[in-house]
């Protein structure tokens, strides 16, 4: 399959060359040329595996690339770990997207694309240079995803004193292929820096750099398997089209969700749910799209004030408010109802859900009502509680149990580098 532009539809691009410029070069993002319908019958009538599924929805998109066997092999290899689905109450069940090694949905993203970009240069003994400017959970799971890979270097840029310890040691105990930079700044600086590298034709001439973040077509597609399993083994179980929820930041993981409701599963409807970065709820409100600055919560992975993938979802719905909102409701939670939330379903059924996934299911409990919705509602849980364990024990009394993965890597050695925010320091590890 080939990819436009969000901004132009005339011009094609090939899979790699999505994968590898990450962003368009007239600055949209890369869309599929076309969202294939496909037929779900023998997904339905089988015990369709989560592998099944993966299957089932990337093959269409890497079919001109790779071949069925080499498909196969990449997706067993990204997704080597558990996605159960559990029932919290009647009609509300959790996806669990956090049992990859980091421990954040992101793992989908970022390990398939590892796999991607491994191949590809595999084929033409290329080599290149991964820049990340994260605040938590997209650097580690790049970092893990990309970990030995051969061919590929791994620069992370993190702002020093913004991210926890254990989110910190999950990006500084790789070494190897894996260098990060500690940078006496903000998100936003480390954000400038990658930036500029991207501007620098003279650096671009030297290296072949590329990004990891959430806009690489690359992370995005691989985020629409747990949509096709979900959907699946919904209407399996229940007899009904769900409806998904998603606790949206950036919106990549949303706008995974609505091309593989577009590809034929049964997805009856999605709500959006965002902390108090509301200007996609606002939009939705208004018909306006004004984007804002973006306000820290504590469910900080999803303080965006102007999400990228926005211009993705338009694009699926040819820009239409009426179709879109057939499809999706949105609403914003605040830090209040959301520790609200985290209480009763810990006191109610003794489940500790982490921040971001507690603003869905507030969201869920609110538009459930305001709609009289019956049917399931599946919340996508995006990451362990023990990633936040700081912010949970700041509001809940209770001590957050550590999984094994991540207390042990307090006896690693954790590797930074501290830099300053200039762009000549940067240079030097790229
Ligand atoms: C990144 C992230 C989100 C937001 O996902 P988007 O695709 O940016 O909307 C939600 N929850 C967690 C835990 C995250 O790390």
């Amino acid at each position: 399959m080939k990819f436009y532009s969000t901004r132009n539809k005339e011009k094609l691009f090939s899979l790699k060359e999505a994968l590898m410029l990450g962003m368009a070069p007239d600055g949209g993002l890369f869309m599929p040329e076309q969202i294939p319908h496909i037929n779900i019958e023998h997904l339905l009538k089988g015990n369709a595996t989560i592998h099944e599924c993966a299957y089932a929805v990337l093959s269409p998109f890497l079919l001109e690339d790779f071949d069925a066997q080499q498909i196969s092999e990449m997706i067993s290899a990204a997704f080597n770990f558990e996605v159960p689905i559990i029932s919290l109450e009647k009609n509300l069940f959790l996806c669990e997207l956090f049992h990859g090694p980091t421990l954040a949905f992101k793992d989908f993203g970022a390990r398939m694309m590892a796999q991607l970009m491994s191949a590809f240069l595999k084929n033409d003994n290329g080599e290149i240079t991964i820049l990340v400017a994260t605040s938590g959970d997209t650097g580690s799971a790049v970092a893990s995803g990309f970990f030995n890979v051969p061919n590929i270097k791994v620069v992370i840029l993190y702002p020093a004193g913004k991210v926890s310890t254990l989110q910190e040691l999950q990006l500084t105990t790789y070494g190897g292929n894996i260098t990060a930079l500690k940078v006496e700044g903000t998100f936003d600086d480390c954000q400038a820096l990658v930036k500029q590298a991207f501007a620098d034709d003279e650096l671009r001439n030297r290296v072949r750099i590329s990004s990891a973040n959430s806009i690489n077509i690359g992370r995005l597609l691989p985020q629409m398997i747990y949509y096709a399993y979900t959907s699946i083994k919904m209407k399996k179980d229940t007899g009904s089209d769900c409806i998904m929820c998603v606790p949206s930041g950036n919106f990549g993981n949303l706008t995974a969700a609505l091309m593989v409701k577009q590809m034929g599963f049964p997805i009856k409807h999605f709500y959006a749910a965002t902390n108090a970065n509301d200007t996609v709820p606002d939009y939705f409100k208004t018909k306006n799209y004004t984007p804002k600055k973006s306000q820290p919560t504590i469910s900080n992975a999803m303080d965006v004030g102007n999400p990228s993938n926005f211009e993705r979802m338009l694009c699926l719905y040819d820009n239409n408010f009426e179709k879109i909102s057939t499809d999706i409701s949105a609403i914003a939670i605040s830090d209040d109802s959301t520790i609200d939330t985290m209480k009763d379903i810990f006191n109610e059924k003794k489940y500790l859900a982490d921040p971001h996934t507690a603003v869905a299911i507030a969201a869920t409990r609110i538009l459930n009502q305001a709609k009289n919705n019956l049917a399931p509602v599946v919340v996508m849980a995006t990451a362990h509680p023990a990633k936040f364990a700081d912010t949970i024990e700041q509001h809940l009394p209770l001590k957050v149990e550590i999984p094994d993965k991540l207390e042990s890597l307090r006896t690693k050695l954790s590797m930074s580098t501290d830099i300053d925010i200039q762009y000549q320091q940067l240079v030097k590890y790229i």
